[in-house]
């Protein structure tokens, strides 16, 4: 799994697994050399076989915020079939793109018999319909459909009518257009308000996503933003500590920001605010 890891697949995988291996983000997507020394190494000591797939969130990865580049992913796809291991391939967000240059999934890259691909309807229409989707080879497909049949007997008829009677009478596309817009633009006033809140922060650094939903921010070493969020908590700034992306609840100095759903007055008073709390935890911590 890359990290800082999705939550949601992560605890899903762990009804199951009990190992993980996690791959560095880069600005760029998964840290492929990792990956291959990582893979190289479970080769070596005969472990090869433990590994039984590798997951990846290439577009606007949450919550780096990063994008697996085309050259990546051509050799991630190498890697994986070096050791004939599968590719799960989350694309929540690959149409939430409002920047920059679509790129070809996974799948359409390697076909289904390296990748399986997961979409959902949750980010672009809405959550609470519970619709996901899955395109892979046929045996595969098969065997979740049974295991999802297994565990909650099948998504409700109904709401897959209502993704199903939406997509008959709705271009999707074109009805995704207005809001990819609204994103961008409160997108733009975070990173604004992050430069001018947090340039003269040494070594804070944040990514600039080109889709999707959320800001990755990271604050100096030292800095432990799950204790901070207690000062946050008192200035009514929310966000999501970086120790909720990690295997093991280890510390982080990172923290997932959402521009989503606040007005843009609101963006602006809150990385102002956020800046306070910094400020704050740092100077109580000796940090700045
Ligand atoms: C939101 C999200 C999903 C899917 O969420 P569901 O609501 O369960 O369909 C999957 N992967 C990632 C990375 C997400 O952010």
């Amino acid at each position: 799994m890359e990290f800082p890891v999705y939550l949601g697949a992560a605890s899903a995988f762990r009804m199951t697994f009990t190992k993980f291996e996690t791959i560095p983000l880069e600005e760029d997507g998964m840290d492929v050399n990792y990956l291959e020394k990582k893979l190289d190494e479970l080769n070596k000591n005969g472990l090869i076989n433990r590994v039984k797939f590798i997951y990846t969130v290439p577009n606007f990865h949450n919550p780096a915020g990063v994008t697996m580049s085309l050259e990546k992913r051509k050799r991630l796809i190498e890697i994986a079939e070096k050791y004939d291991i599968l590719i799960l391939e989350d694309d929540p967000y690959g149409m939430l793109r409002f920047e920059g240059e679509h790129l070809p999934s996974l799948y359409k890259l390697a076909g289904p018999d390296r990748v399986v691909l997961l979409n959902t309807f949750s980010k672009i229409l809405t959550p609470g319909l519970r619709i996901g989707i899955i395109v892979g080879r046929a045996d595969i497909v098969r065997k979740a459909t049974l295991a999802k049949q297994a565990a909650d007997l099948c998504s409700p008829s109904l709401n897959q009518r209502i993704a199903a009677r939406y997509l008959e009478r709705y271009d999707l596309f074109e009805q995704l257009k207005p809001g990819i817009e609204l994103y961008r633009k409160k997108k733009d006033v975070m990173i604004k308000a992050l430069e001018e809140n947090f340039a003269d922060i040494k070594g804070a650094k944040w990514v600039n996503p080109q889709g999707g939903l959320f800001i990755w921010l990271t604050l100096p070493e030292g800095f432990d933003t799950m204790e901070m969020f207690e000062i946050a908590k008192e200035k009514k700034i929310y966000y999501i500590p970086g120790e909720a992306f990690t295997i093991d609840d280890g510390k982080s100095s990172s923290m997932r920001l959402s521009f989503c759903l606040p007005p843009e007055e609101k963006i602006v008073e809150g990385v102002k605010r956020l800046r306070e709390v910094v400020e704050e935890y740092g100077k109580k911590k000796g940090l700045i």
